[in-house]
């Protein structure tokens, strides 16, 4: 059995630790691979949505590499999500290919459910083995998402620009080639080591974005054209609220342990849409541009793919937080056509007016205090 898998941002490395800790031979697909995502777009029905079309590419490519075994974690709801499993398996039948398809159901996923549809293929491995390799895939989700949120904060602030950057792409480049946890741990080190010795400037005061939307656009660079390093680029600070350990605590921890509070966002979501689901993480996407209004960010950008229904949902409610909290939040909205210049002169105005808000609100500050 060869298994392969999709990409979603920087899951995969927790995914390779989890499957070389389980001893499950596997192929995975490169990453941010142009040919395969045309690939995903051209066997794809044009009306579903990026995520599904890069999805496809992945698993086109995984098959066409030798894999037998998809594993791929969808789910079940109020938007296109739903019929992502069936879909593919359709798609890809029909192209010719043989394959098994593990689909685990994110949204009601149970311990129970992941044994069911893991443990045919676990034969052999003690519940020791399979602890261990969950464990270290965990910590692996939980480290890489730390380093890449450290990249953030350190971008805009270094002293020699660049710096932040080369040595996340050395890891990157790095931790696709090693296998087994102790050699992606030891890259991991190596990177937060590196990121820690990065000199800061200490009188830089960068702008705060928050980024807030659809998960897969948010996490995976390949589809949101690398907005984190484009806005740490332009001197911004950027705090992503969907990071892959966000949605593996949401799918995967509270699934393995069910005793939780309720989700903040949530919560903060209920003055705008008295509803606790609108599909997909619209429903985050609308409580944490709020919250994040509220601790005084400077801005916050929704991203979200063409057609996308619980983001179109949550846009229409940042009119009233923007009213409230007088804080701009901008939406993006990418698909296979979106041009990379044109997305970029975007930021740029974006960042440009909020620094002149700041600027302006500064003087009234000190005109107020008789500077
Ligand atoms: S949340 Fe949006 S992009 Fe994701 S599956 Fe649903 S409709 Fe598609």
């Amino acid at each position: 059995m060869k298994i392969t898998f999709p990409h979603m941002g920087n899951a995969y490395v927790a995914v390779k630790v989890l499957l070389d800790g389980l001893g499950l031979d596997y192929y995975m697909p490169p990453v941010g691979n142009r040919a395969s995502f045309e690939r995903g777009v051209e066997n794809s029905p044009e009306f579903m949505c990026l995520p599904f079309k890069t999805i496809l590419g992945n698993f086109l490519d995984g098959l066409d590499h030798g894999a037998d075994t998809i594993l791929f974690g969808g789910g079940s709801g109020q938007c296109r999500l739903s019929y992502y499993g069936d879909l593919h398996k359709e798609i890809l039948k029909s192209m010719g290919y043989k394959f098994n398809y593990i689909h685990l159901t994110l949204n009601h996923l149970t311990y129970k459910e992941i044994m069911d549809k893991l443990g045919p293929f676990l034969h052999g491995r003690t519940k020791t083995t399979v602890t261990k390799a969950v464990t270290e895939a965990a910590w692996t989700v939980f480290a890489v998402d730390g380093l890449y949120k450290k990249a953030a904060h350190i971008r805009p602030r270094e002293i020699n620009r660049g710096e932040a950057n080369r040595i996340m792409q050395h890891f990157e480049k790095r931790v696709q080639t090693e296998r087994g946890f102790h050699n992606i741990r030891d890259a991991i080190l190596e990177a937060r080591n590196a990121l820690e010795k990065v000199e800061l400037d200490p009188n830089a005061n960068p702008l705060k974005i928050g980024l807030v939307g659809e998960i897969f656009i948010a996490s995976e660079p390949s589809c949101n054209l690398d907005i984190e390093k484009k806005l740490g680029g332009l001197g911004a600070d950027v705090y992503n609220t969907m990071g892959v350990s966000m949605w593996i605590k949401k799918h995967f921890v509270e699934a393995i342990v069910p005793i939780h509070g309720r989700d903040k966002a949530v919560d903060a979501a209920q003055p705008y849409m008295h509803i606790d689901d609108i599909g997909g993480h619209g429903i985050n996407t609308i409580g944490n541009a709020a919250l994040m209004s509220k601790d005084g960010l400077d801005g916050i950008i929704q991203i979200y793919p063409f057609g996308c229904m619980p983001e179109i949902i949550a846009q229409s409610s940042f009119r009233d937080i923007e009213e409230k909290y007088g804080v701009p939040i901008m939406t993006l909205i990418v698909d296979e056509q979106t041009a990379e210049a044109g997305y970029i002169t975007r930021l740029e105005a974006f960042c440009d007016m909020l620094e002149m808000r700041r600027e302006m609100r500064n003087k009234a500050g000190k005109k107020l205090l008789g500077a």
